[in-house]
């Protein structure tokens, strides 16, 4: 046998398999031709078992990849989950998104005491009054800020009444309940009135840095502009941006309180420095916010007659440089005389020799 004789030999016994032996017999009792189509074949069926083995092999490289990158995300998630979500960190959540949730954390969350009701008390029904409050909670300055998860945590796992229906901290915002549902906020006009609350602490409004102050405003302005929204679109209400007493939301009218103002005995919260001005003036803003302003002599602002003629001073500028000669620093060896160049080439061996020079000084 030669050479080729062996390998073709090899090669049936690899490719063709079970029909192997009577390939061989043909490849060696056949004339030149049927040699010759028996090696087209053995090749083909060689090339194909090759092809469909390396495709095997990337495709299993390929699934170990998506694999390992599964393994990252969820090892990511994880971490992240961990850092970040105190409902993650207790372990007792699961990650995924729940497709029956409500988007309202007191209705996704299993409560040890139920701090809603779906029909508010006495046939009452939301009037507008909206009643601020600050959660008590030591404010979390410290990375993502955790105050509103926590205390929305603390609201289903307490073992006495108290929600409210917006929580928002310097980061985030929740929705516990929707404003039709009564939550147990403000004794004093809790059938009627809808509570928001921030995660800090009454008396500590000063001694919170201002920029944390302005996070906190700006997402309860934020949840009390969707609330204004949502009061006209789903009762028809309109709630007039002001600081209402605590005598009218006592007395079913629409506005802004304080807790405190509707039961000074007992509570004091938002706080005597919470800034009620700039809060309403923030909620004012989130409803009407003022289109940002143009930049002066940008060419959208400027008429299409101003247009054309911005464009010709363009022109002749280009066409007076373009005629202009300059002198260039060495000397015309033809000449003798000081090159000249065109500005146009001028300019373009000045920015050919950027790089040189650069390097040159080390920039
Ligand atoms: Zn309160």
């Amino acid at each position: 046998m030669t050479t080729t004789e062996a390998l073709l030999t090899a090669l049936a016994t690899i490719a063709v398999g079970g029909s192997g032996l009577t390939a061989l017999l043909n490849y060696f009792a056949g004339g030149r031709k049927v040699r010759r189509e028996t090696e087209n074949q053995l090749w083909e069926r060689l090339v194909t078992e090759r092809t469909r083995a390396e495709n095997e092999r990337d495709q299993a490289e390929a699934d170990r990849d998506d694999e390992r990158a599964y393994t990252r995300v969820l090892e990511r998630a994880s971490r992240c989950a961990a850092s970040t979500s105190p409902t993650a960190r207790s372990g007792r959540e699961p990650l995924e998104v729940d497709p029956m949730a409500t988007g309202f954390y007191l209705l996704d969350h299993p409560n040890r005491v139920q701090q809603y009701g779906k029909v508010r008390r006495g046939g009452n029904k939301p009037t507008g009054t909206i009643i601020i409050h600050t959660a008590e909670n030591v404010a979390d300055q410290i990375g993502a800020d955790l105050g509103a998860e926590s205390v929305a945590r603390y609201c289903t796992t307490r073992g006495d009444y108290g929600a409210y229906h917006r929580l928002v901290d310097a980061d985030s915002i929740i929705k516990m309940a929707p404003l039709g549902y009564e939550t147990w906020h403000c004794t004093k006009t809790n059938p009627w009135s809808v509570g928001i609350s921030m995660a800090v602490e009454a008396g500590d409004w000063t001694k919170y840095p201002a920029d944390y102050v302005t996070k906190v405003l700006r997402n309860a302005a934020r949840a009390a502009a969707d609330a204004v929204r949502d009061f006209k679109t789903e009762f028809g209400i309109d709630v007039p941006i002001a600081h209402i007493s605590g005598d009218a939301a006592r007395a079913k009218k629409p506005g802004f309180t304080g807790h405190g103002e509707t039961d000074p005995g007992r509570r004091t919260d938002p706080g005597a420095n919470f800034p009620w001005t700039r809060f309403l003036a923030m909620v004012r803003e989130e409803l009407d916010p003022t289109p940002p302003k143009k930049e002066d002599g940008f060419m959208s602002d400027l008429t299409d007659k101003e247009q054309h003629e911005l464009l010709d001073k363009v022109r002749d500028l280009h066409d007076q440089f373009h005629g202009l000669q300059v002198e260039m620093p060495w000397t015309d060896k033809k000449t003798g005389k000081a090159a000249k160049y065109t500005f146009r080439s001028a300019l373009k061996w000045a920015v050919a020799q950027l790089p040189k020079i650069a390097q040159k000084l080390g920039v």
